[in-house]
């Protein structure tokens, strides 16, 4: 299996890449956001749990997280790989993956992070507030939040797969298309 971590901070274009490198190489994609944002709009226990702290741009608990990654993880029978888009998001939720992963008898192949500077993400996501309407998109606050908390507790989350020799750093900033080419060739130099 292709297993990848697909990493960044808010606004470096996780989900746009994922779904081209879900059509080349033919995976899964995991956002753990679109699932939570699912159970929102569907009204579930899940849903309301998540979105307080959603809207406040802190992350939901780990339990409940990586509980929900499990159930959709175990959706998919004989995939050829999965993209974890948004997650992991913290050291336990990336323990918690390595463990589970192996109890599937497979593993993550690499951690690639798109890397934009911070003034570039608060630019982008305001603009994607336009068309997503995501709240905390939309907010300036809350997006200092998001990105406050990615560098205090999700970029750390470098080293757990840097330790492994798994972490490539891919430069997110150009055009869609030439940040994809750099994806491929990083996937394609390990696969
Ligand atoms: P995203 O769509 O990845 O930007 O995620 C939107 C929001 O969902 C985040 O700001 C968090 O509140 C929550 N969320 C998504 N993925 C995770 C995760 N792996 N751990 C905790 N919270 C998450």
């Amino acid at each position: 299996m292709l297993n990848i971590v697909l990493f960044g901070p808010p606004g470096a274009g996780k989900g746009t890449q994922s779904e081209r490198l879900i059509e080349k190489y033919n995976l899964v994609h995991l956002s753990t956001g679109d699932v939570f944002r699912a159970n929102i709009k569907g009204e579930t226990e899940l849903g309301k749990l998540a979105k307080s702290y959603m809207d406040a741009g802190q992350l939901v608990p780990d339990a409940v997280t990586i509980d929900m990654l499990r159930s959709e993880v175990a959706k998919h029978s004989d995939p050829k790989g999965f993209i974890f888009d948004g997650f992991p998001r913290t050291n336990a939720q990336a323990q918690a993956l390595d463990e589970f992963l192996s109890s599937l008898n497979t593993s993550i192949s690499l951690m690639l992070a798109l890397e934009v500077e911070e003034q570039e993400l608060k630019t982008r996501l305001l603009k994607r507030a336009e068309v997503s309407g995501r709240a905390d998109d939309a907010d300036p606050a809350v997006i200092e939040k998001r990105i406050s908390v990615y560098n205090q507790e999700t970029a750390p989350v470098k080293a757990f797969y840097q330790a492994q020799e798994k972490f490539v750093a891919i430069d997110g900033i150009g055009s869609i298309d030439d940040i994809t080419q750099r994806l491929f060739a990083a996937i394609d130099t390990t696969i």
